[in-house]
């Protein structure tokens, strides 16, 4: 595509657009992973130019109890946001659900395009994902009492899943996407200018993208990634050629032993990026940096990334001067909201770290589904 081509496409183009796929396969990665390929020649024009890192999507998850098709493509395709207010509106058990989720791999060269996205199985809001239905029939129950599995919905629907299954994905028109870099992709948020050391901390639900990020890095690239899951069975092989030490953390396969969502993640997190030895000698407040603006996880999304920090927040950050891909290390941290709320105070306030070279995204929060 010559240069006025992109230009004219990024203009007329929207930038995302919806894809009737089905299912192809359905395969279980340890016990709360289970990996879903999608496939169709409409993902002829789905993608980004380059790799794929953290790029998230939309699944319109049928209702369990409704038919399954939200709303018809071309109200999606127009360009115009204005579908979103249509489809709040329509009855939930028609519409069924949206979530988000990460491309963990794509094959969109091939001659059946596909993308595979690895669902967690959680089937407890108590914040759990320990334990489902191998049965993987819904409407067969968890607990003995109810109709249906007692996940989300988008977990419900993965537990059902098999190939032939119809559903519709919200992600990139590759028209429009291919204009720009991934980096400047709304919908992928890892952007780590020059930094040469980088921290990638997260839970089960950001796997995919630590696992895609790690895949895409080139040798030279120092620093950690944690991988907090359920249990050890979850853990998985990655590839990369950077120079990262991965850690994966297993909270515990037994209930009752357990540990708390989070807890292994901070203290990994604490252990690899310390407090500076100068804090407590130098008196500023016992802290290295500002007191980050409170976020209150049960009514707001925690999603503070460089790339959409306001004019506000990069001018209370500790180096407001720092040219873009200046920063030495960058961090990126996603996972439950509230853990990720106190991993952002921690390394903010008294870490000292600038915000510009962390991005913290809440990616569900116990107890509250996504709307
Ligand atoms: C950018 C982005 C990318 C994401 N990528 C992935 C991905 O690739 N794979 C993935 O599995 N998830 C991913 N998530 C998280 C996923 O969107 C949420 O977990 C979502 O809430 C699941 O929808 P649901 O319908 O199953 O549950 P919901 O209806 O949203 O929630 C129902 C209940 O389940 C609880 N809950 C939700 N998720 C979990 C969980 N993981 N463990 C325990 N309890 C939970 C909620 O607190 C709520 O009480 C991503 C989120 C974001 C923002």
């Amino acid at each position: 595509m010559n240069a006025d081509a992109a230009v004219r496409n990024a203009v007329t183009e929207p930038m995302t657009l919806a894809f009737d796929v089905t299912v192809t396969a359905v395969e279980d990665l340890g016990p709360n992973f289970r990996r879903i390929t999608f496939g169709g020649y409409c993902l002829r024009g789905f993608g980004v130019s380059g790799d794929t890192l953290d790029l998230r999507i939309k699944l319109m998850i049928p209702s369990l109890d409704g038919v399954g098709r939200p709303l018809p493509l071309p109200a999606f395709n127009t360009g115009d946001a204005g579908w979103y207010q249509e489809w709040l509106a329509m009855d939930p058990t028609v519409r069924g659900s949206m979530r988000t989720y990460t491309v963990r791999n794509e094959r969109l060269d091939a001659v059946y395009p596909e993308i595979d996205v690895d669902f967690v199985m959680h089937f407890d809001d108590c914040g759990g994902a320990r334990g489902w239905p191998r049965s993987g029939v819904a409407g067969s129950d968890v607990d003995g009492g109810s109709t249906h599995p007692t996940g989300g919905p988008a977990a419900n629907w993965a537990l059902a899943a098999k190939p032939g299954d119809a559903i519709t994905i919200i992600g990139p028109n590759n028209r429009a996407a291919h204009c720009i870099t991934a980096e400047t992709y709304f919908g992928i948020e890892w952007r780590p200018g020059l930094a040469q050391r980088v921290l990638l901390a997260g839970d089960e639900t950001a796997v995919p993208a630590i696992s895609a990020i790690l895949e895409s890095l080139p040798a030279g690239i120092t620093g950690h990634a944690f991988l907090e899951v359920p249990e050890a069975g979850d853990f998985q092989d990655l590839d990369t050629d950077a120079d990262i030490e991965i850690t994966w953390l297993a909270r515990g396969a037994a209930l009752a032993r357990a540990r708390p969502h989070g807890e292994l993640l901070k203290s990994a997190v604490r252990g690899a990026v310390p407090v500076p030895g100068w804090v407590g000698i130098v008196p500023l407040d016992g802290a290295a940096g500002p007191e980050p603006e409170d976020v209150d996880v049960d009514q707001d999304v925690l999603w503070e990334t460089p790339l959409r920090m306001d004019a506000a927040a990069i001018e209370a950050s500790r180096n407001p001067g720092l040219p873009a891909g200046a920063s030495p290390f960058y961090a990126w941290i996603a996972g439950e909201a509230g853990v990720i709320k106190e991993l952002r105070r921690y390394l903010v306030r008294d870490v000292g770290i600038d915000r510009k070279q962390v991005a913290f995204m809440g990616y569900w929060r116990k107890g509250k589904a996504e709307l």
